[in-house]
């Protein structure tokens, strides 16, 4: 494969690590960032354009300007709690910016798209594990916004092919230590255990222990982002090849408890790691694990790091990051 890949928050933790393994296939990213979230120095495999995707004339000259193939579609905002409390601004920027960028993306005959999006889409599940005919049931706005981007590209009208990924709980960072994790403000479990381990952050609070899981805990699938990064590149491959218009669940197919993670971040790191006991937080279903079988066949994806590497990589990463 080659061609110039538009990778729409580009300077994010995922969409950092896409652009990484687009350039170490050959594939040209151009990193599309706001840079609201995202980080310029993350940006190193490729030109950064800042910009925002509902702005249509921006788009334009960087599709053109550049001779845009394809899109990978990272941008947008991610915090659940936000978007319960900011609806409107959630819809505007990850819904209708989005429709901007796929209006302009098919104006100007960019052909292929894969799009980011979550197993927040099927809420609490119904089967242990979870696959792609799951029914549907968000339970945030931020899970809302994303389902309504898969409905538009699944639209009887659409010119694009696409591809949707529905990411678990991305983790770890880049195995060479260039890139990796810098929300603000955190919210994730895996960097929060590890910062409170270092002492960079206050002790962990485990969101409940009343859940019907084995210890009580929350269970959810961990998948390294560079296995996510990774899923990209096959995405716009079995595009390139013909395929179009699916949806694939990334993630392990194993699930690991909040204790778990915990016990697993101290044996890693060689530390404790300073917890307490709170309240469940709202909305986080029991468990979350990903039927990985459709993206294996299609897409002959299978992550390759498990929970020690990713805490290893994250842990690195947290330990050098910039602060
Ligand atoms: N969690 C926790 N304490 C924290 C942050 C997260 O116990 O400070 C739990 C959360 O309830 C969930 C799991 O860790 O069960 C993973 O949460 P995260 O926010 O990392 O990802 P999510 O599953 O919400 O996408």
């Amino acid at each position: 494969m080659s061609g110039k890949v538009l990778v729409t928050g580009g300077a994010g933790f995922i969409g950092s690590h896409v652009c990484k393994r687009l350039a170490a296939a050959g594939v040209a990213p151009i990193a599309f960032d706001s840079l609201e979230k995202g980080h310029a120095g993350m940006v190193r495999w490729g030109p950064l354009v800042r910009g925002d995707i509902g702005d249509r004339s921006s788009l334009i000259k960087v599709i053109t300007e550049y001779n845009i193939d394809a899109i990978v579609h990272l941008a947008g905002y991610i915090e659940v709690g936000r978007s319960m409390r900011e609806p409107a601004l959630f819809h505007d920027n990850n819904v209708a910016r989005t429709a901007v960028l796929i209006e302009t993306a098919e104006s100007l005959g960019v052909e292929n798209f894969v799009f980011s999006s979550t197993c927040a889409v099927f809420g609490t599940p119904v089967t242990a594990r979870i696959g792609e005919t799951h029914p549907f049931a968000p339970m945030s706005v931020y899970a809302d916004t994303k389902l309504a981007v898969e409905r538009l590209l699944a639209a009887p009208e659409r010119r694009l092919k696409s591809v949707v990924l529905r990411y678990f709980n991305a983790a770890g960072a880049d195995p060479d230590g260039e890139i990796g994790e810098m929300h603000d403000p955190e919210t994730h479990l895996m960097p929060l255990a590890i910062d409170a381990a270092l002492g960079f952050a206050p002790p962990l609070t485990i969101f409940g222990d009343d859940y019907p899981t084995p210890d009580g805990t929350c269970v959810r699938d961990y998948v390294h982002v560079e296995d996510l990064a990774e899923a990209h590149l096959r995405a716009l491959a079995w595009l390139d090849g013909g395929g179009a218009n699916a949806a694939f669940n990334l993630g392990s197919g194993t699930g690991h408890s909040v204790r778990e993670l915990i016990d697993a971040t101290s044996r890693v790191s060689g530390l404790p790691v300073p917890h307490s006991m709170g309240p469940r937080r709202e909305g986080d279903p029991s468990s979350l694990v990903a039927d990985p079988t459709l993206a294996a066949k299609i897409l002959g994806w299978t992550p390759k790091h498990d929970l020690d590497a990713q805490l290893e990589h994250a842990l690195r990463w947290r330990r050098s990051m910039p602060r």
